[in-house]
C-alpha cells in the first residue's frame, strides 16, 4: 500500500516544503521508493530540488487541467518528482467548473501507485482547489505548525478543513500527525505555544517530534541539497529521522 501523505497548512512559512523534501530523502535513505509532488505554484520544492521551474515545459499542471500523464523528473538526491511553475495559479480558476475536479490528482496518481512506497505533497499555503484535490488525493495528512503563539492560532481553521473535507470527499483521510517545526526551546513563548500543542492537539493525533528553528534549513535550500547532505551532522536530522520512523508505521 502506497501512503500518500499530504503535507498541509493554509499558512505559509511553516516548513511544508522544506520537510516535504527532507523527509522525503530520509525515506529513501531507507530504501523506500518516494515521489515528490509539488502541488505550489510557486514552486519551491521544484526550486529546492535544483531545477528550474521557467524551463519546465511539463508540470503538475498539464496533468490536473488537462488530464495528461504526470511529468516527472529525477531521480534527484534518489527522489522522484512531480514538478511545477507559476502556471499551475491558473489551474484554480481554470477548473472552477471541471468536471470530478476534486479527483483530478487522485487520478493522475492512480497509474503510478505500484512505483512509489511513498508519495508526498506540497500543498499550497491555500485552501484552494489546489489543496482540495492534494488532500482528495492523500491517504494521510502531516501538519507542520510553527511553534508560535500567533501560527498555532489557525490551527482550528485547519482542523475544520481537514474535517470538512472528509465529509465531503475522502473519508479515509488520517492525520498522520502534527510536527511543530522552527521551535527554539530557549524562549518562553515557544515553551508555552509548544506545551499547548502536546496539550490541545494530542487528543487527535500524534505530535511529532519537534524540528529546531536554525538558519541551517534555508542555508542547504539555497544549496539546492537536503539538510543531510549540506550538513550532515546537524540535530536536526535525527529528529527527521524520528518523524520517518513514524511515518513507516502509519497503517
Ligand atoms: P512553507 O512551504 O510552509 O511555505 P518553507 O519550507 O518554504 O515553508 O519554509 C519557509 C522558510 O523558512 C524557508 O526560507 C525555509 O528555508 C525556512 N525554514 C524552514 N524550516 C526551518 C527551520 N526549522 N528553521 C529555520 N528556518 C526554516
Ligand atoms: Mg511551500
Amino acid at each position: 500500500m502506497t501512503r500518500i501523505v499530504a503535507l498541509f497548512n493554509q499558512s505559509g512559512g511553516v516548513a511544508k516544503t522544506t520537510l516535504t523534501m527532507n523527509l522525503g530523502y530520509h525515506l529513501q535513505e531507507r530504501k523506500h521508493r518516494v515521489l515528490l509532488v509539488d502541488m505550489d505554484p510557486q514552486a519551491s520544492l521544484t526550486t529546492f530540488l535544483g531545477l528550474d521551474p521557467v524551463e519546465l515545459t511539463h508540470t503538475v499542471y498539464e496533468a490536473v487541467v488537462g488530464e495528461e500523464p504526470l511529468p516527472i523528473k529525477g531521480p534527484i538526491h534518489g527522489m522522484h518528482v512531480a514538478p511545477s511553475n507559476i502556471n499551475l495559479s491558473a489551474a484554480e480558476l481554470e477548473l472552477v467548473s471541471a468536471l470530478m475536479r476534486e479527483m483530478r490528482l487522485k487520478e493522475a496518481l492512480a497509474p503510478i501507485l505500484d512505483d512509489y512506497d511513498f508519495i508526498l505533497i506540497d500543498c499550497p499555503p491555500s485552501l484552494g482547489i489546489l489543496s482540495v484535490i492534494s488532500l482528495v488525493a492523500a491517504t494521510h495528512v502531516l501538519v507542520p505548525i510553527q511553534t508560535q503563539f500567533k501560527a498555532f492560532q489557525g490551527t482550528d481553521l485547519l482542523l475544520n478543513t481537514v474535517a470538512g473535507l472528509r465529509k465531503a470527499a475522502n473519508r479515509h483521510l488520517a492525520i498522520a500527525g502534527f510536527i511543530p517545526t522552527m521551535y527554539d526551546g530557549r524562549t518562553a513563548q515557544e515553551t508555552r505555544t509548544y506545551k499547548a500543542m502536546l496539550e490541545q492537539l494530542s487528543p487527535l493525533a500524534a505530535v511529532l517530534e519537534p524540528i529546531p528553528r536554525t538558519i541551517a534549513f534555508p542555508d542547504a535550500s539555497e544549496a539546492r541539497l537536503p539538510l543531510a547532505l549540506s550538513n550532515p551532522k546537524h540535530p536536526a536530522i535525527a529528529a527527521m529521522k524520528k518523524i520517518v520512523k513514524c511515518l513507516e508505521k502509519l497503517p
